[in-house]
Formats: C-alpha cells, sequence, structure tokens
C-alpha cells in the first residue's frame, strides 16, 4: 500500500476550513497566523508562500513579515513580544534556519507557549515529554496520522526512528511511546544501522540521506515513513530507496507527496487549534 499524504492532507484541511466556517458564523472571529521570515533563501520564501496559500485556502488569516538578511536579534524578539500581546494573533512562526546573528534558542525560546504552532518551545516540548496535552511539532504529528490510517493500535509495536533532530526524530519518538509502542532512534553514532531498523515494525526515517534505507535494512510488512527530503539532481528523494521497498512493505510513503503535504496539513490544524485555546 502506497500511502498518499496529499489525499489524508486534504482531508484535514478540508475539515479544518468547515471548522473555521462554523466558528466564523457564530463569533465572526478566525484564526490568524503571523510569520517571521528572514533573508532571502530561496527554499525558505518557497515554504511561507505555500503555508501562507494553504492557510488562506482553510480560512485562517495569514500575515508573512519579512526581515532583511541582516536584521538584528532584537528587532525580532521585539516583533514577537509584540505579537505575543496581539489578541488577534493565534499562531506565530519563525522560518528557519536563521541567520548567524541570530540565536535559534533564544528565538524559539521567546515565542509564548500558547503561540508555538511549531511546538518547538521548551514547555511544548517538556509537555509533549511528560505525556501531557501540548503542541506538537507539525511533522511527526503528520507522520502519526499517517501511520494511524494504516494501523489504528500500534501498542507493543517496534518503532525504529533513524535522526534525533528536536524537529523530527524526538518528538516522533514521545509521540509512538504515548502510543505503546518500544521505540529504538538511531542516528550517525549508531553502530550497524542495519541491525537496528531490522527490528522495526514501524520504521520512520528523517536524516536527510537520499535512498540511505534499503531492501535489505527493512523486514516484510513493516510500515515505513519517510521524512527525507533530498535533492538529486533535478529530482526530489526521500531517505529511503522506494523503488526497492514499495513491494516489499505493509505501507510506504512516497516523496514527494509522502509526508509533506501532512506538515502543512498539521501547522494550519495546530493554528486552529492555539486560536480555540485562546477563546476560552
Ligand atoms: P537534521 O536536524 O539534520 O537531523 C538529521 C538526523 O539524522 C541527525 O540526528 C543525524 O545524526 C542523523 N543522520 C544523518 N546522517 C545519518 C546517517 N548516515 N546515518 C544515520 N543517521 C544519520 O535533519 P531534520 O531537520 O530532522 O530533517 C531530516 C530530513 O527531513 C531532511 O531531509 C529534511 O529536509 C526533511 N524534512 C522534511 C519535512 C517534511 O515535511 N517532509 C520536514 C522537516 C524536515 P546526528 O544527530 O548524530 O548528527
Amino acid at each position: 500500500m502506497i500511502i498518499d499524504g496529499k489525499k489524508e492532507a486534504e482531508i484535514i484541511r478540508n475539515e479544518i476550513k468547515k471548522e473555521i466556517s462554523t466558528i466564523k458564523s457564530k463569533i465572526n472571529k478566525a484564526p490568524s497566523l503571523s510569520v517571521i521570515l528572514i533573508g532571502d533563501f530561496a527554499p525558505s520564501k518557497i515554504y511561507v508562500k505555500n503555508k501562507e496559500k494553504s492557510a488562506l485556502e482553510v480560512g485562517i488569516n495569514s500575515k508573512i513579515i519579512k526581515y532583511p538578511k541582516n536584521v538584528s536579534e532584537k528587532e525580532i524578539l521585539i516583533k514577537i513580544d509584540e505579537l505575543n500581546n496581539d489578541k488577534k494573533t493565534s499562531g506565530i512562526l519563525v522560518q528557519l534556519p536563521l541567520p548567524d546573528q541570530i540565536s535559534k534558542e533564544k528565538i524559539i525560546n521567546a515565542i509564548h507557549p500558547s503561540k508555538d504552532v511549531d511546538g518547538f518551545n521548551p514547555v511544548n516540548v517538556g509537555n509533549l515529554s511528560s505525556g501531557y496535552k501540548s503542541i506538537v511539532p507539525c511533522t511527526p504529528l503528520g507522520c502519526l496520522l499517517l501511520i494511524k490510517k494504516v494501523e489504528k493500535n500500534l501498542s507493543g509495536k517496534h518503532a525504529v526512528i533513524l535522526g534525533r533532530s528536536n524537529l523530527n526524530g524526538k518528538p516522533m519518538a514521545q509521540l509512538l511511546l504515548k502510543e505503546n509502542c518500544t521505540i529504538t532512534i538511531v542516528h550517525s553514532k549508531t553502530k550497524n544501522l542495519q541491525n537496528e531498523c531490522l527490528k522495526a515494525d514501524i520504521l520512520i526515517a528523517a536524516v536527510g540521506v537520499p535512498n540511505l534505507v534499503k531492501k535489505e535494512w527493512v523486514k516484510d510488512n513493516a510500515i515505513v515513513i519517510d521524512v527525507g527530503i533530498n535533492k538529486v539532481g533535478e529530482k526530489i528523494v526521500g531517505d529511503v530507496d522506494f523503488d526497492e521497498l514499495k513491494d516489499k512493505t505493509k505501507a510506504i510513503t512516497p516523496v514527494p507527496g509522502g509526508v509533506g503535504p501532512m506538515t502543512i496539513a498539521c501547522l494550519l490544524k495546530n493554528t486552529l487549534e492555539c486560536f480555540k485555546a485562546h477563546q476560552i
């Protein structure tokens, strides 16, 4: 089975659109997402544009606040403070990566946890790892929703996660732990990756190495989720050798058209959740 992330993302977007339309008709308010974009790194510009387009399509007001590459950290912190205190702003996102003069840590810490639609603020990270209600990073949340489309009950499954980034690997592990999976996280210092990967009932690859995961690394009938986005020549490929694996797995995500669309859908979902939390 090839998991159609585009279709699943569309279903989520339609649900969000419907809910926002109902909210608007009742209280004449809508969620609002502020995206801070620093510099002119081409991929960031594309990501931000896609996020804005998707937000507007579901009825979320979206505002891109642009700064030149040499903007000071102080100026960004002042803007975040202003947005934290702005009643109309439901969610704040600062597009990564940041230029060298700006500390990612300071920026992530400055966004109020209740407006942290990326789920990167340590308060949200701590809540997630404590098993409390939290805003969950968009990509791992999207991965979990795709996995649960294939298998509702994940209890006792062995999940192997390739990659330990704060963005993907670590929150993915917390989410699957909450689902009662047994977790292995592997990374660049892991000895014998293949042996570890062969244990997986569910394999999630988030490393950024094109086609790293080969047929011999995956047992029959595993669920394989490919987070990787790698440019090889003119082609975009994942971290998993899709062509080799597709007939061997129980379910697998393609790249593109797998996890990517779910990430944006989950960003919209998080923005709506932040908005609702502010109405209480
Ligand atoms: P990252 O911060 O660079 O982390 C990569 C992780 O992979 C690190 O933990 C690293 O290990 C590990 N790693 C690197 N090479 C390895 C190897 N040869 N063997 C085993 N482990 C290795 O990357 P990220 O931000 O998590 O992103 C990972 C990929 O997902 C990228 O391709 C990115 O473009 C993509 N991505 C996709 C989406 C989406 O929506 N689909 C969203 C975000 C990111 P160490 O910790 O030991 O260095």
